[in-house]
C-alpha cells in the first residue's frame, strides 16, 4: 500500500468533498489516517473505494464519507472529550482522535476491540482508550461528554446518551428500523434537547439494553 496517500487524498476529493463536506479538518484528518490499516488484509486493495467493507462477525467499516459527514456534524474544534459507539475497526475513532482532546471509544465484541486498541497503539494515538460493553448505555463513569457519535442503528434515541451530554454538546446517530435509518443530530441546550432529521443511511443495528436487543 506504498500509494495509500494518494488514494486518500482521491478518496476526499472524488466521494467527500464532491458530496458537500467543506470541513478542513475532517478532510485533513482522512487523508492522514490509513485507512487500509483498519480493514481485513483480503480487502486493502477495496480500502478507500466509496462503499462500507465487511470486517467479520458480521459487521463493517463504514463508508468513507459517513464516517466525515457524521463527523463534521460534530463541529470538533480540539479541546472535546468525545464518546464513540460501536468502535468496530476503530478507523472512526483514529479520525476522531485526530480532532478532539480526549476519545473513549466502546465495542461490546471483545475481539473487535482487542484489534481496534492494538492498530490505534500502533498508529501512536494516545489518546483515544477502547472500552469493551454495551455502549447503548454510554459511559456513565466518564461523562460528561462534548461530542457523541453511534455507530450503529438505534431504534429510538438512547436516554442515557442524552444525559451524558455536556449543556452544549452535540450527539450524532441514526435513528429508524433495522433496514433503514435517517441520521439524527441531539443538541443539548440548557432547557433540553433539540433534534435535527438528517440524511438516510443503512447501519448494522446497535444491541443492548437501548438498542434492539440480541437476536
Ligand atoms: N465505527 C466503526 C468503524 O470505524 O469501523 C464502524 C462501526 S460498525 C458499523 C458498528 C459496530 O457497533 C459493530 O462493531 C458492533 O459490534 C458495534 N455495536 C453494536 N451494538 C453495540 C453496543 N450496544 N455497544 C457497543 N458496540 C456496539
Amino acid at each position: 500500500m506504498e500509494d495509500w496517500r494518494r488514494l486518500a487524498d482521491q478518496m476526499v476529493r472524488e466521494q467527500i468533498l464532491a458530496r458537500g463536506v467543506h470541513d478542513a479538518r475532517v478532510l485533513q484528518a482522512l487523508r492522514e489516517v490509513p485507512r487500509h490499516r483498519f480493514v481485513p488484509p483480503a480487502l486493502r486493495g477495496r480500502a478507500y473505494a466509496d462503499a462500507p467493507l465487511p470486517i467479520g462477525s458480521g459487521q463493517t467499516i463504514s463508508q468513507p464519507y459517513i464516517v466525515a459527514y457524521m463527523t463534521a456534524l460534530l463541529g470538533l474544534r480540539g479541546d472535546e472529550k468525545v464518546l464513540e459507539v460501536g468502535t468496530g475497526s476503530g478507523y472512526q475513532a483514529a479520525i476522531l482522535a485526530r480532532l478532539a482532546r480526549e476519545v473513549h471509544t466502546i465495542e461490546r465484541l471483545p475481539h473487535l476491540a482487542e484489534q481496534a486498541r492494538q492498530r490505534l497503539a500502533d498508529l501512536g494515538l494516545r489518546n483515544v482508550t477502547v472500552h469493551v460493553g454495551d455502549g447503548s448505555q454510554g459511559l456513565p463513569a466518564l461523562a460528561p461528554f462534548d461530542a457523541i457519535l453511534v455507530a450503529a442503528a438505534a431504534p429510538a434515541v438512547p436516554q442515557p446518551l442524552l444525559e451524558q451530554l455536556t449543556v452544549g454538546g452535540k450527539l450524532v446517530l441514526p435513528v429508524g428500523s433495522r433496514g433503514f435509518q435517517r441520521l439524527e443530530r441531539w443538541l443539548r441546550t440548557p432547557k433540553g434537547w433539540e433534534r435535527e432529521v438528517l440524511e438516510p443511511v443503512a447501519f448494522v443495528p446497535l444491541r443492548g439494553e437501548h438498542g434492539w436487543g440480541e437476536d
